[in-house]
């Protein structure tokens, strides 16, 4: 089959559409309400001032596309991603604030904190870059400097980022081959995948990126990770009482990734929320062994 023939449909997430589907879930498993309602909140801030994100139109030539395609280059470069530091500052304090009342483990001042640190441009700046820049040492050592922790700088930075990368990838996409990439990192902007399903109408294995949003496709019977496609290094497990949900695993590079099987059934998904609704097979795995390569939609 020609790689064009894999005409890849990208996500369509509306906070109602959100709503809905934490309905669903939770009347399955009621413990996932505070996680979901939180990424529901935090997305209903992204979605708000991606609306006032001018798209950019890709200046990349189709050859240049193929180029960096071909050698797993990320099409998004770090320069491409244009800052608004005042819209920064605004999404910040409003996730912070989110982060503050709804998050499962709250931190005491955050908003507060946040909100007067980011009046400091060249600190908002320099916080921004690091994450930009995948420089993970540098971006601890500026969160220290505003009392984060870590883990909640790499939420807070990923969350108020990610819509400037919606923006930008979304003209990419549309001119990228996306129908069959050997790669477990967006070939847009190079960041990891939340986790893949196999799509209802043909099977075909696709990631969603953490980061930019963008699905793509890819070959079935080869490690995304680490490129190995001897078979008696990859197996997959599952629960007895759910099938479709599946843990991949792969002896060579011992790591693993959450793939849920849609062909059974029609209809779309929310892939962060499935992310969610299936920590039982990471914690599988990683009893296991193996570990997550792949990211979530808050770092
Ligand atoms: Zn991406
Ligand atoms: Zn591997």
């Amino acid at each position: 089959m020609a790689i064009d023939q894999f005409d890849i449909k990208q996500a369509k997430i509306t906070k109602g559409a959100i709503s809905q589907e934490i309905k669903e879930y939770c009347s399955r498993q009621p413990e996932l309400k505070a996680i979901m309602t939180f990424y529901r909140d935090v997305f209903g801030i992204q979605k708000r001032y991606a609306a006032r994100i001018p798209a950019q139109m890709p200046n990349l030539p189709s050859e240049e596309i193929n180029r960096r395609m071909e050698s797993r280059q990320p099409l998004i470069e770090s320069g491409d991603i244009k800052l608004d530091l005042g819209m920064l500052r605004d999404i910040a304090k409003d996730i912070s604030e989110v982060i503050e009342l709804k998050s499962p483990s709250p931190p005491n001042g955050l908003a507060r904190s946040i909100s007067k640190k980011t009046t400091d441009k060249k600190w908002l700046e320099r916080f921004a870059q690091s994450f930009i820049q995948k420089n993970e040492g540098n971006m601890a050592q500026i969160a220290r400097e505003a009392d984060l922790e870590p883990a909640l700088a790499s939420l807070l930075a990923h969350t108020m980022l990610a819509p400037f990368y919606w923006k930008k990838s979304i003209g990419l996409r549309k001119k990228a081959p996306l129908g069959q990439v050997p790669s477990g990192f967006c070939p847009i902007c190079g960041s990891r995948p939340v986790m893949a399903f196999l799509r209802t109408e043909d099977g075909l294995r696709v990631l969603e990126c953490s980061l930019c949003g963008t699905r793509w496709g890819t070959p079935r019977m080869i490690c995304l990770f680490c490129g190995t496609r001897d078979q008696k290094s990859l197996r997959y497990y599952f629960m007895e009482e759910d099938r479709s949900r599946r843990v991949y695993v792969c002896d060579n590079c011992l790591s693993y990734l959450k793939v849920s099987d849609l062909t059974p059934r029609p209809g779309e998904i929310l892939v962060p929320l499935e992310d969610f609704a299936t920590s039982h097979l990471d914690q599988l795995a990683q009893d296991k062994g193996y570990k997550r390569v792949s990211s979530t939609v808050f770092s």
